[in-house]
């Protein structure tokens, strides 16, 4: 889900702690899949290469994978929801995240400050 559309339905507070959530078991799943590919690749024998060491090796490959893709999803939104609480606090007040949605285009979000009434873009 765009962070607009999300942010818009749950407010910044609740899509931001989702987002540190599911972006920390993207890197879990990643440490977990090189945990799986260490130990593949431990009793991997290339001496003795059969079917068995064949499908150790796919396996260690597509543990590679997908610890490869869990490590990209895991940086993506956690440098994405960075980047959008950075822009958060508002420039009249300061305060931090208290704020709603007007407005959504493809590059920005145009929000409301709940305790000044100031708007400001976070692109
Ligand atoms: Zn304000």
């Amino acid at each position: 889900m765009d962070p607009a559309g999300a942010i818009g339905k749950l407010g910044f507070q609740r899509w931001y702690e989702r987002e540190l959530l599911l972006c920390h078991s993207w890197l879990v799943a990643c440490l977990l899949c090189v945990f799986a590919l260490l130990a593949l690749l431990e009793d991997l024998s290339l001496r003795e290469l059969g079917w068995g060491a064949a499908a150790a090796l796919a396996a260690a490959f597509a543990a590679g994978g997908i610890a490869w893709y869990a490590l990209a999803r895991y940086l993506s939104m956690l440098l994405r929801a960075m980047h959008v609480a950075e822009r958060s606090t508002c420039p009249g007040c300061g305060a931090h995240g208290k704020y709603r949605l007007v407005g959504a285009s493809a590059r920005a979000m145009t929000v409301h400050c709940r305790k000044c009434e100031r708007e400001w873009a976070i692109d």
